[in-house]
Formats: C-alpha cells, sequence, structure tokens
C-alpha cells in the first residue's frame, strides 16, 4: 500500500499544474472546498504535499480527481472563428504568445471558452489537443485545418476576385447561357477549370505556398471563360446555332450520336441534323419559314402538334381538311430547302399531303370518310356497312366475294390524302387494305361476328392494331 501512495503522482493521479490553473478557472472547482482549500495553500499537490494530507482527503483525491479534472475540461469549448496560425517566425517574434495553462510560446493559438463563465483563455496545440472540441464537438485538428482553408480562400479571393465561384460553379456557366457551345469552344474552358481547381486546391489545403501558377491558371480560365461567352453572344441571334434547349433535348432521347454531329458542325444545324431535331421551340421557330416556302404551293402550317412532333397544315383547295406532317418527314424530305439547297423530294403539295395524316377533327374526318366512301368503287370494293359504336368500317370485296374490316379512325388517318388527290390516294388505300389493320372476313364470319352483337372482346380481338 505505501508503495503504491508513493506512486500516486506518476500514475497520474495528482493534477499537473497545468490542470489545477484549469480548475481554478472552472465552476467545478466551487463544488469541491477541501480541495480549493488545498490547492489554494499548496499551489498544486506534489507527492510530498499528498503525503502530509489526512488518509480520508488522500482516499478522496486518488479515487475523485481524475473525474473532476474531466468535468473542468467539459465546461469548455474551442471557440473556431479565434484560432490563429501565427507564421513560421512564431518563435522569434518580439511579443511571443504563451499558453494561458501551461505558459509555453505558441504558434497555434487556439481559444477555449468556458460555458458558465463565458470567460475565454488561449492555449497552445498541445494543451487542446485531445482535452476540448468546439461545441458541435469538432476536434483541434479539424478546426486549425478548417481555418486555415478558410483564411487561405478569403485571401485568394481578395486577390484573384471571383475564383472561388469558378472553381465551385465552373460547370454552371454552361447553364446561364442560350446557346450549346460547340467542342472546339468547351474543351479548352473544361481544361482550364480543371487545372485551375487542381492549383486552387493545393494551395487551400497548403500543398503549394506559391501562387504564380494558380495566377496563370487562372489568367487561362479567364480567357476560356470569354470565349465562351462571346461565342454565346455572338451567335444567339442566330437561327441556325444550336441552343441549349435542343442539347437537353437531344441528351434526354438519348440522342447522343446528333449531338456529336452538332459538335462537328461547330453547333450548326444542317439538314443531316434537322430532321432529328425535336424540340419544340425550335420548331415553332421554323414555322414561318416553312410557310414561306409552302406559301406558293398553297399550303399553310397552323401549329405544331408537340407529341410527334408534326405540323398541322391546310391546303388552300380544302381548307377544312386539316392534316398533319412529322418534323422528322418534313425534315428529311424538304430540310434542304431551308438551306437553299435542293429537296430530296420536289417540293409540291401532292409531295407534301402523300407524306402526310388526318388530323383528326370531326370535319376533316367526314371529308374524307366521304372521300372514301364515293371512290373506293374504283377498286371494285363497296361499303357493307359503318359501325360507329365500335369504330369499324366493312366493305365488300365483289371480285373475291369477301368482306375487309378495319379500324375506322386508323382507315381515315392513314388515308387522308385521298379527299386531296384521288389517284394517288387510290394507290394508298389499296396498299392499306392489304396491309395489317385490315381482317378479311367470309360472308358466315361476318353474319356470326354480327350476331355476337360485337361486343367489346370481340372488337378486341379483331383490331390488330390495338
Ligand atoms: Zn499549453
Amino acid at each position: 500500500m505505501a508503495r503504491k501512495k508513493e506512486n500516486s503522482f506518476q500514475q497520474g493521479l495528482l493534477p499537473h499544474k497545468k490542470e489545477v490553473k484549469l480548475l481554478f478557472l472552472s465552476k467545478i472547482l466551487n463544488e469541491y472546498e477541501d480541495l480549493r482549500q488545498i490547492l489554494i495553500r499548496h499551489g498544486s499537490i506534489s507527492q510530498d504535499v499528498f503525503d502530509t494530507l489526512p488518509v480520508d482527503k488522500q482516499k478522496f483525491l486518488r479515487s475523485s480527481i481524475r473525474a473532476i479534472l474531466t468535468q473542468a475540461e467539459n465546461e469548455w469549448f474551442i471557440v473556431d472563428d479565434e484560432y490563429e496560425d501565427l507564421g513560421e517566425d512564431w518563435d522569434i517574434k518580439p511579443l511571443p504568445i504563451h499558453c494561458d495553462l501551461c505558459g509555453e510560446k505558441l504558434r497555434y493559438k487556439h481559444c477555449i471558452q468556458n460555458k458558465f463563465s463565458d470567460k475565454k483563455i488561449i492555449v497552445g496545440g498541445t494543451c487542446v489537443k485531445g482535452r476540448f472540441t468546439t461545441l458541435d464537438g469538432k476536434s483541434a485538428d479539424k478546426v486549425q485545418e478548417e481555418q486555415s482553408r478558410l483564411r487561405r480562400r478569403v485571401y485568394l479571393e481578395g486577390k484573384f476576385e471571383g475564383i472561388v465561384d469558378a472553381v465551385n460553379n465552373g460547370d454552371r456557366i454552361f447553364d446561364s447561357l442560350k446557346l450549346m457551345v460547340p467542342d472546339s469552344i468547351k474543351q479548352p474552358y473544361y481544361q482550364a477549370e480543371k487545372s485551375l481547381v487542381e492549383r486552387y486546391e493545393r494551395y487551400i489545403a497548403g500543398k503549394e505556398n506559391d501562387i504564380d501558377e494558380l495566377q496563370a491558371a487562372w489568367v487561362r480560365f479567364n480567357s476560356t471563360r470569354s470565349l465562351v461567352i462571346d461565342y454565346d453572344q455572338k451567335n444567339k441571334g442566330k437561327q441556325w446555332k444550336a441552343t441549349l434547349k435542343i442539347e437537353k433535348d437531344l441528351r434526354g432521347q438519348g440522342k447522343d450520336d446528333v449531338i456529336e454531329l452538332l459538335h462537328q458542325e461547330e453547333c450548326e444545324i444542317i439538314p443531316l441534323t434537322l430532321y432529328r431535331i425535336e424540340e419544340t421551340t425550335f420548331l415553332k421557330s421554323l414555322i414561318p419559314l416553312w410557310n414561306s416556302y409552302l406559301a406558293d404551293i398553297g399550303i399553310k402550317i397552323d401549329r405544331l402538334h408537340e407529341a410527334l412532333p408534326s405540323y398541322i397544315f391546310s391546303h388552300k383547295k380544302m381548307s377544312s381538311l386539316t392534316l398533319q406532317i412529322s418534323h422528322k418527314v418534313m425534315g428529311l424530305n424538304f430540310g434542304n430547302l431551308l438551306f437553299d439547297g435542293q429537296s430530296l423530294e420536289e417540293l409540291t403539295a401532292q409531295n407534301v399531303v402523300m407524306n402526310s395524316t388526318l388530323y383528326q377533327t370531326p370535319q376533316s374526318l367526314r371529308l374524307v370518310m366521304q372521300a372514301i366512301r364515293s371512290y373506293v368503287r374504283l377498286l371494285g370494293l363497296e361499303v357493307e356497312g359503318v359501325y360507329e359504336d365500335i369504330q369499324r368500317i366493312v366493305f365488300y370485296d365483289k371480285k373475291n366475294f369477301e368482306y375487309v374490316q378495319t379500324d375506322l379512325h386508323l382507315l381515315a388517318e392513314r388515308n387522308a390524302p385521298i379527299a386531296l388527290y384521288r389517284d394517288e390516294g387510290l394507290k394508298a388505300l389499296k396498299k392499306y387494305l392489304k396491309g395489317d389493320n385490315v381482317v378479311t372476313l367470309t360472308h358466315d364470319e361476318l353474319e356470326k361476328q354480327k350476331e355476337a352483337a360485337w361486343g367489346f372482346k370481340e372488337s378486341q380481338r379483331l383490331d390488330r392494331r390495338r
């Protein structure tokens, strides 16, 4: 037992000088008057002092002093923004700063504050590490790292205005533009940005103290950025420069090959890319242009049907008939005209109409059905019946003594041109009636079908389209 007593100090049972200092500054000491009196009397507790104490005091110290010290430490927290690195020459400064606990000269100056008294003291790295944290639990090392990064950031921002934003939001520049930017301008920007970010990070992390390279990277970055902005400014009024909206739309549709083609042409739209672009703002902007060509052949595009997308138009010969032609077909067949070239198909009203389908309005539907009913006999067919309630039409084939049945709306949709061009329309109708959307029935089958009351299920079976 005696030996144990002698080792009390070495075992860490007794407080060091700096711990005693902390105790005197902490509220907890007020709760242990005996301890306070001992500390006041002796300044600190050396082994010799300890040995002179009554047994009960020794016992108390041995069992409680560490817990009391821990409580004292817990009264204090690090104040982040009062941290300071006093610099390389900390040791030779004329007015050095000392740790309030151990008295040593400081390079890394931390400030800790008491939760109860709000008192602040200055402590060095040795005394703060492993003992104190910030209110939100950050270690002294973390505070040191964060504060040094923060200071370097502030310093750089003061020197190169806008650099912090450039490093953090460099990519966003493209979102603020109207146009899609060609790779020839975009890639140098990205490279300059990457190199700037790397050098910036190295400096902020303290891995590099020289700013010459960073400054060069900043200059390069700004010149590539100017090129990006200038491109947008100079070209944003031009019809054939691909917009950012177009680029996003193409990306959304997975048309990366079109994006690639655009980049090859410095983002200039050419016939090869025109018909594959479906972005609606752009397509709407084309309508007046299309109409300037279509006016000569009596066709007028009224508006864009966004779903397909297609152009809804009419011909002056039958202005209540509304037709639609998909942008893809229009662009592919006639797109060259917009670039003052030779179109793939000659621009005639018939060629446009024959590439079109019905845009279903009751009146248009009626016009097309009228034409089909009156011309169908030229194909050796006559209308057996129209069954509106189940959307079917049945023709009788006089030559083959059989019935052909198809969906009413599909028939009208696919054969709309017949209303304007009888002969071409009939050719198309003939083809349609041999296709997949038609069912051939014998007389018996037709009768049976009628008997079955054309129930819903039956109609589903017969309709191969759905
Ligand atoms: Zn210290």
